[in-house]
């Protein structure tokens, strides 16, 4: 199994390219923990491990460049909600009320370490926007809204006018405004968990974890390049859990794929009337979302699909990238043709009834990930979560995580293909005009 990243994220192409990797190169190594995937969870999950055993061994490793997969390839929006059409039962909204306590815990988990490591990652407590161009969709937004309500989050309903002056297009016709929620650099913020590392956690990169085997006493596993023994092991590979058999039956990987447009000159920012960073999430699943950074570049992701989770050749990337052309020429039509900077692929791990993965799944072996798109606050979270899980001990947090709904059985193969394709293309029609 080998992961190969496209290498045109636009996002980790602002950041000053990384010296001193390091990968496995010695035959047999052995450990007391061993973490896969540098990811959010990955990372935090190392720093957790290194601030509480310093004197233990801690391995970190990844298939590709620490921080290069979903984490620094995602758009960015740290979120507080989710929009869930139609949350009216009590049962659903206590359901509801335990995603966004989870929510929270990880924006107050980002929060706090951006603080502690002063991390620049143009953090913007600017809120968001669920903005759909269909007037009929003001049902579902009204829906919402009363779920909001209901637990207490600040927001509105925009329309028209106000709508357009707020984010420089007059494509949107309604959306529902939620003050709580923050857009960031993703590239920046995991770049900054690398750095944070403890001293005594090792890395290694372009590492890939082909097939590992357990006893009662450790854990084996067989690299590209090597080979650890450890006693206690952290899956954090998201998208890639069921790649290595981890919790087969209840995650499946999707592809998402994102563009970023050069930055907008004076002329075209002023046609804009100068909007203030903005970020839009969709109100049909399938829909895009849309951002304008803080440095006047936008940033676009409409596509989600069944893909080879392994590499998506450039061809496939180009296409996508013509897509996401038609949704900034839909909503800015006076921009160029050519606007586009870069186009980039990255996995994300979904499971059936949107529920994350946080388990031990057999003694000394633990697994963190599966936040269905939402992971940047989750995942740090997560990581450091799971950590303490796998010392033995308990936390508030571990408390309100375990309350969550878990993960539902998945249909078996050939069904579960076919169940998957067929609900993306029915949200893709669903949401045809709003890509
Ligand atoms: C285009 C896009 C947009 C997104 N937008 C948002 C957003 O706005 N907000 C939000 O909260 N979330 C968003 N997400 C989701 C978010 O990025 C993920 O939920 C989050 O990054 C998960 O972090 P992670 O550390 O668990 O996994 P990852 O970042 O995917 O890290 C897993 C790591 O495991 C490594 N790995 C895999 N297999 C192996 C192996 N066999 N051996 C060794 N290493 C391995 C991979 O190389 C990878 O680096 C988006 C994702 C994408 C792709």
């Amino acid at each position: 199994m080998k992961v190969i990243n496209d290498n045109s994220c636009g996002w980790i192409n602002d950041l000053i390219p990384r010296h001193n990797i390091k990968s496995l190169v010695k035959k047999k190594v052995e450990c007391d923990w061993l973490i896969v995937g540098a990811g959010y969870t990955g990372l935090s999950a190392a720093r957790k491990l290194g601030q509480l055993y310093p004197n233990e061994k801690v391995i970190l490793v990844d298939a590709q460049s620490a921080g290069e997969g979903a984490s620094g390839r995602n758009s960015g929006y740290l979120v507080d909600t989710t929009l869930n059409d139609g949350f009216t039962s009590n049962k659903e909204i206590e359901n509801y009320k335990k995603k966004t306590d989870i929510y929270a815990l990880g924006i107050n988990c980002v929060k706090n370490f951006i603080k502690e490591y002063q991390v620049d990652c143009d953090w913007n407590e600017c809120g968001k926007y669920f903005a759909s161009s269909k007037p009929k969709d003001k049902k579902i937004l009204n829906n919402f809204s009363a779920t909001l309500s209901n637990l207490g989050f600040e927001h509105n309903l925009l329309e028209e006018k106000e709508l357009s002056n707020r984010l420089g297009t007059s494509f949107y016709n309604i959306a529902l405004y939620t003050k709580g929620g923050i857009l960031l650099h993703p590239g920046k913020l995991v770049r900054s968990m690398i750095n944070a590392l403890p001293n005594s956690v090792e890395l290694y990169e372009n590492s890939s974890l082909l097939s590992w085997s357990s006893t009662k006493d450790y854990i084996s596993c067989d690299f590209n390049n090597g080979k650890i023994t450890t006693k206690k092991i952290i899956f954090a590979t998201n998208g890639f859990l069921k790649s290595l058999g981890i919790k087969e039956n209840y995650n499946f990987p999707i592809t998402l794929t994102a563009s970023i447009t050069r930055q907008l000159t004076d002329e075209e920012f002023n046609t804009m009337g100068q909007p203030k960073e903005w970020g839009v999430l969709p109100v049909r699943p399938m829909g895009a979302t849309i951002r304008m950074t803080k440095d006047k570049r936008i940033l676009i992701r409409n596509t989600a699909e069944v893909h080879d989770p392994l590499n998506m050749p450039e061809k496939i990337l180009k296409k996508r990238s013509k897509i996401q052309m038609i949704g900034i020429k839909k909503r800015f039509p006076y921009l160029s043709d050519d606007i586009i900077q870069s186009t980039w692929s990255g996995i994300v791990s979904r499971t059936r009834n949107s529920s994350q993965i946080f388990e031990k799944i057999k003694e000394n072996i633990f697994v963190a990930g599966c936040y269905n798109g939402s992971g940047i606050g989750v995942g740090t979270l997560f990581g450091e979560q799971i950590a303490i899980k796998a010392s033995g001990e308990n936390s508030t947090e571990i408390e309100t995580i375990e309350k969550r709904r878990r993960p539902t059985l998945l249909p078996s193969e050939p069904f579960l293909n076919f169940g998957i394709k067929t609900r993306l293309l029915y949200e893709r029609l669903r949401a045809k005009s709003e890509i």
